[in-house]
């Protein structure tokens, strides 16, 4: 099974990507931790790639595609696995389809997170993350602080805030680039009739976990 997380930024789908992983124990594919971890261990894609990270633009498909490809191929994502972060524009999921149809597989569920805009600049600037890349826990100071402040209750590793959601001016610049450039995908993946849209907001108290539990019930267990 093949699932796909689409959604603008602060939307929760890492929170919801990681949940459904241990609970299908499909992988949990984030581009965007792939990346961090080769920018935090200075590796030649790492270097590249950080050059359009920390401007908020998206990292070439050159990079992007093959790196995905190949880690479809490691062993853990035999079954299939949950992708957070890819396919992000309608470029990457054609190259995407191509990709699972050489394994004989496809989109099975796209899962559409939709928070409202001023939730979402909110959310970004009170997300933290777990430092141990074994662990990446997500936290949010506000909506789900940890136990002890600044500290992982799952590892107990510092928490920090990722550097690009530090800066307003690349927060604007990724939702700009979200809007362009993969909005889109909504339509495409309705059309092939794979798409779920959940909501997630504050206001109608639904949050990432509410949405990953009332998939793993209502979904994926039927
Ligand atoms: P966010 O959803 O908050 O932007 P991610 O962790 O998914 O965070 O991605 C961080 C950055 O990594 C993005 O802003 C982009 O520059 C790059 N990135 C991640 N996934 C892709 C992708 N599929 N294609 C191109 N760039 C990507
Ligand atoms: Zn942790």
């Amino acid at each position: 099974m093949v699932i796909i997380m689409l959604g603008a930024q602060g939307t929760g789908k890492g929170t919801v990507a990681g949940l459904i992983s241990e609970q299908t124990k499909l992988p949990q594919i984030s581009t965007g931790d792939i990346f961090r971890l080769n920018i935090s261990e200075k590796t030649e894609l790492g270097i590249e790639a950080d050059k359009y990270i920390s401007q908020g633009n998206l990292v070439p498909d050159e990079i992007t595609v093959p790196m995905v490809a190949n880690r479809l191929q490691e062993k853990d994502a035999e079954d299939g696995a949950i992708l957070d972060g890819f396919p992000r524009t309608i470029e990457q999921a054609k190259s995407l389809d191509e990709i699972l149809k050489k394994s004989g597989k496809k989109v099975n569920l796209v899962i559409n997170l939709s928070t409202p805009r001023e939730e979402i600049i909110d959310r970004m600037l009170t997300r933290r993350i777990c430092s141990n890349p074994e662990c990446k826990l997500i936290y949010n100071t506000k909506l789900h602080p940890p136990k002890v402040e600044g500290i992982c209750d799952r590892c107990g590793a510092p928490l920090k805030q990722r550097e690009d959601d530090l800066d307003p001016v690349v927060i604007n610049k990724r939702l700009e680039t979200y809007e362009t450039q993969t909005a889109p995908l909504v339509e495409y993946y309705k059309e092939k009739g794979v798409l779920r849209t959940e909501t997630v907001s504050m206001s109608i108290n639904r949050m990432g976990k509410d949405v990953a539990e009332d998939i793993i019930n209502n979904v994926l267990k039927k």
